[in-house]
Order: structure tokens, then C-alpha cells, then sequence
């Protein structure tokens, strides 16, 4: 019997049914759950519990918003296999993976049990006869979150808690293809101690995104999804005055010199390419490999990795890839698989048709590697957000580098080399905002920040760490002066 996943307003649980979507099985294939949309008069409800909630909540001394995170996070490593499970269940990909990306979320609650460190400001004594001058990191209202469909706990982990901790209140859209980890983490909170109204919960498509964007309620805006989306956001948002960061989608490139080690490279790539069956917006999907003969070498390890790839349901143990999202984004997958061979790059591996016994109606597919990528290409130019990888054979470090700065998104970038050199040149001269030496999927920690460059990114803020203190707060400078009385 299919669930409904409730919206959660001022703490109570509501399940609307008049416009419902379906969420699916992706291993299965069937329908699971359903989620309603929310309308203008739901959000404008979540929008006032969120405004009333946040008289107290903003004045609730730091340290004490603090002890209801410590405990937050304490109640997310306790319950970090049942939300695993929620996102393996409506996103697809393995509970290893589903737990790794938890605790990446779990790190950024961590980080925001700093907050009365974070926010405490700076003094300058004396700056002239009698004078002062300080500064105040003070809460922006209510602020709302719209995330993707690929890190469902993950990416709202690295919004609502520093949202809250710097003392605005919030609402949360998770996508409306795997919402139900989202109802289970506001639970938590709630469990730790967090007062009703200071988060909230609304789900839907782009109808709630648009109310969302245009409320005069609403401060700030956080989005991360694709970069047509993203960039649909940050006007609106910008329109209707508010802050606004919006992340986009990527296409990721890496460098391989020809010094590299190749067996450690062949790995990398695999892992990078089709973790996550490539739904991760910081995996590999470009390799620009230097030198013929060792692009030969790199193929003939990759591939018969490619090819013996364990695919299959998530919950199964020794999986190393599960389905795609939904059968729409599997087309999408198979559509550019199809572009590929049309525009003539050479298909080493062609997983598109791959279906694992038994699982015939998921939406399954094996990996796929072309070769012989050109960049007038569309499966080069275009996010595929799927397990393909691109080679693209390259003279020399210089001709690599041009390629990946002069492609229309920036979001991570690495390079595999032993020439330290080699790799101090990448790093400088690179235009990406993260970036790997060695590393294939260089996710900066919770207490550096996250975020794109070029098309990846709308806005000039990063996600966690000090860039989200700033993005969730306003600037205050106070000057004083006293005299003595007289
Ligand atoms: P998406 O853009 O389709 O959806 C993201 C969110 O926007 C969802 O909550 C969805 O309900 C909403 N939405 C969808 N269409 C909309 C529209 N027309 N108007 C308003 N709102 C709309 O993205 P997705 O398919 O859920 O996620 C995959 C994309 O996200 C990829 O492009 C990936 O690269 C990107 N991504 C980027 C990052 C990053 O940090 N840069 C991280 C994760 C994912």
C-alpha cells in the first residue's frame, strides 16, 4: 500500500491530496509513496509559523541553540541507518553510499555545534579617544531550501541546521522524487528540542518552488539543483528581494598526465564516473588523458572494470551501483547514449541496456565509457547526470587545461600526476571551484565551504562552513563612544 509523505508546519504532520505525485521504487520500478503539492495557501501557512517562531527562536541566546544541536546530532548518528534507508529506498543508490552522504550532512551539523564561536564577531578597541568598534552577525528572518534529487538528506543537512543556528527560522522543499528522509530528519530536530515553527517542511514541484521564490515573507533563498533551474531561481529571487545562492549542475573534468599511476587512476575513475550510478554533482564525467598509448593503457584497465560492475537494488550487499532515479531520468541517460554514438565517438562500453536479473522494471543501467570525445560534442558540452563517462585524448597539460576552462560549467575539477609541478600549475590556473590533486571527487569538509564557479553556481556565496555564517546572517558594524559623566 503506497504511503503519503506529509508536509510538517508548526510541528503538526499535514497530508494534502490534491495534487499528488508518485514516488517510486527505483529498483522496483513501482510506486511507493505519494506527495502533494504544496499551494500558495499552504506555504503562506508554513510562512507564518516559520514568522512567528522566529520572535523567540532569533533571540534564544547562541550557546542554548547550540545544546539543541549538539543533541541533534547526536540523535542523527543514532538513527544514521534508518536514514540511509529512506534515501536508498526513493534515491536508489546503496546503503554504503546513502550512509556515506549522511554523515557528510551529519559533519556540517557537527560544524554549526560551533555557532556561538562562529558568531561571535570582532572588536577593535580604541579606534579613537573613547571609541570602539564591533561588529554583529544577526539572523536574516525566515529562510527556505529547495534541494535536488541526489543527496535527499545530505544537501538539506548543509541548509536548515546553520540556518537555524544563526537564528532564522525555515522552510524546507526537498524534491519530490525521494521527500520522505526529509520528514524523518525534521523529526530529529524536533525530537532534540528545536521549537515548533523553526523548521518547517513543504513539499512539491515547481509550482511550490514559484510561490516560495516570490513570498515577501521569505529572506533568503538557498536552491541547488540544475543550472537552468538554478538560474530560473536566482532571478526570481533576486526580483522579489531576497538573498539568494543557487547551485547548479556540473561537468566535471580531470586531467590524467601521462607520469600517473595507472592502476590507481584506472580506480579513481570508476569510482568517480559511476558511484552513485553518476548522479553526484562532483563525479568525474570527462577524463582528459594525455598521451595515446597510456589513454590505450587507461582503457584497457578500465574497461573490463566497467563491464563487471556489481548492479543491482541498493539493499543488496556487494553492490556497487544502483538505478537511476526515475524511468524519465533513465530516457534522458539513454537519450544522450544514443547522441553519443550519432555524433561518433567511439562506444567502448554501452550499458544502456544492461538489466539486472530479477529486476527487469527498475530503472537500471551499466556504465558506459565513450572514447574519442570531441568538445563540439553534446554529450560533451551537456550535463548527462548518469553513469558515462567521456575520454577525450589530449596532446598536452596546457591543450587539457584550455578544454576545461573554457567549458561552460566550473563545479570540480581534479588532475593525477606525481609531477608536482604539474599539479601546482592545475591548481592555479584552473577555473573550477573545487579541486582535486590526486583526489577524484574533492568534496571540501564541513569546515571549508562547498561551491561551483562559471555556470555551477549563481550567486558568489558558498554552502557550509564560514560562506553559510555569512549567507544566514547580516552584517551589523557598531561604533560607540562613551563619556564620563560629568
Ligand atoms: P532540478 O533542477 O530538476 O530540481 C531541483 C529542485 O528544483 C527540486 O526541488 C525540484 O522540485 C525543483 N524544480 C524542478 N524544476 C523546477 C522548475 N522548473 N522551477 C522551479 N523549481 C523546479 O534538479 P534535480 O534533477 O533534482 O537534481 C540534479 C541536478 O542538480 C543536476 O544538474 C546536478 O548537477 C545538480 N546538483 C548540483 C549540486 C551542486 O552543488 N552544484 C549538488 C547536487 C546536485
Amino acid at each position: 500500500m503506497p504511503y503519503d509523505v506529509p508536509h510538517i508546519i508548526n510541528g503538526q504532520p499535514i497530508v494534502i491530496k490534491e495534487r499528488n505525485l508518485n514516488i517510486y521504487n527505483p529498483a522496483t520500478g513501482e510506486v511507493i509513496g505519494h506527495v502533494g503539492v504544496a499551494d500558495q495557501l499552504l506555504v503562506d501557512k508554513a510562512v507564518k509559523a516559520a514568522q512567528s517562531a522566529f520572535e523567540t527562536w532569533s533571540t534564544t541566546p547562541p550557546p542554548q541553540r547550540a545544546k539543541i544541536l549538539f543533541q541533534y546530532k547526536f540523535l542523527l548518528d543514532q538513527n544514521i541507518d534508518q536514514l540511509a534507508k529512506l534515501v536508498t529506498q526513493e534515491h536508489g543508490k546503496t546503503l554504503a553510499e546513502a550512509k556515506a552522504s549522511v554523515q557528510r550532512g551529519i559533519d556540517v551539523v557537527d560544524y554549526t555545534c560551533g555557532i556561538p564561536n562562529h558568531l561571535k564577531g570582532s572588536f577593535a578597541e580604541e579606534v579613537a579617544k573613547d571609541m570602539d568598534c564591533y561588529s554583529l552577525h544577526q539572523p536574516l528572518g525566515v529562510c527556505a531550501g529547495i534541494t535536488p534529487f541526489n543527496f535527499p538528506a545530505m544537501i538539506a543537512l548543509w541548509m536548515f541546521p546553520m540556518a537555524i543556528a544563526c537564528g532564522n527560522t525555515f522552510i524546507l522543499k526537498p524534491s519530490e522524487k525521494d521527500p520522505s528522509c526529509s520528514v524523518r530528519l525534521i523529526e530529529l530536530a524536533m525530537e532534540a528540542g528545536v521549537p515548533k515553527g523553526v523548521i518547517n517542511l513543504v513539499h512539491g514541484d515547481k509550482e511550490t518552488v514559484d510561490v516560495l521564490l516570490m513570498h515577501p515573507g521569505i529572506k533568503a533563498i538557498s536552491f541547488v539543483g540544475s543550472s537552468a533551474v538554478a538560474e530560473h531561481v536566482h532571478q526570481t529571487a533576486t526580483i522579489h528581494n531576497k538573498r539568494v545562492q543557487a547551485f547548479g549542475g556540473a561537468k566535471n573534468h580531470c586531467i590524467v598526465m601521462p607520469d600517473a599511476d595507472p592502476d590507481q587512476v584506472a580506480d579513481a575513475l570508476v569510482t568517480s564516473a559511476y558511484g552513485s550510478a553518476g548522479e553526484r554533482c562532483m563525479a568525474l564525467s570527462v577524463a582528459t588523458i594525455i598521451g595515446e598509448k597510456f589513454t590505450d593503457a587507461l582503457i584497457a584497465k578500465m574497461k573490463p572494470r566497467i563491464e563487471q560492475l556489481k548492479i543491482g537494488p541498493g539493499t543488496e550487499a556487494g553492490v556497487e551501483m544502483g538505478p537511476l532515479v526515475t524511468q524519465q531520468h533513465w530516457e534522458r541517460v539513454k537519450s544522450y547514449i544514443d547522441i553519443g554514438k550519432q555524433e561518433g565517438a567511439t562506444l567502448v562500453v554501452d550499458g544502456s541496456e544492461y538489466k539486472p536479473k530479477n529486476f527487469e522494471s527498475g530503472f537500471f543501467m551499466g556504465g558506459t565509457l565513450f572514447d574519442h570525445v570531441k568538445p563540439s560534442m553534446r554529450i560533451y558540452r551537456e550535463e548527462i547526470f548518469g553513469p558515462v563517462l567521456s575520454i577525450v585524448r589530449t596532446p598536452d597539460l596546457n591543450t587539457a587545461l584550455k578544454l576545461v576552462n573554457e567549458h561552460e560549467y566550473g563545479n570540480g575539477t581534479a588532475i593525477f600526476t606525481r609531477d608536482g609541478y604539474a599539479a601546482r600549475t592545475f591548481a592555479e590556473k584552473v577555473q573550477a571551484g573545487m579541486v582535486g590533486i590526486n583526489v577524484p571527487v574533492p568534496v571540501p569538509v564541513a569546515y571549508q565551504s562547498f561551491g561551483g564557479w562559471k555556470r555551477s553556481i549563481f550567486s558568489d556565496i558558498g554552502m557550509y562552513g564560514s560562506e553559510a555564517v555569512r549567507f544566514y546572517t547580516k552584517l551589523k558594524t557598531v561604533t560607540q563612544r562613551w563619556f564620563p559623566r560629568t
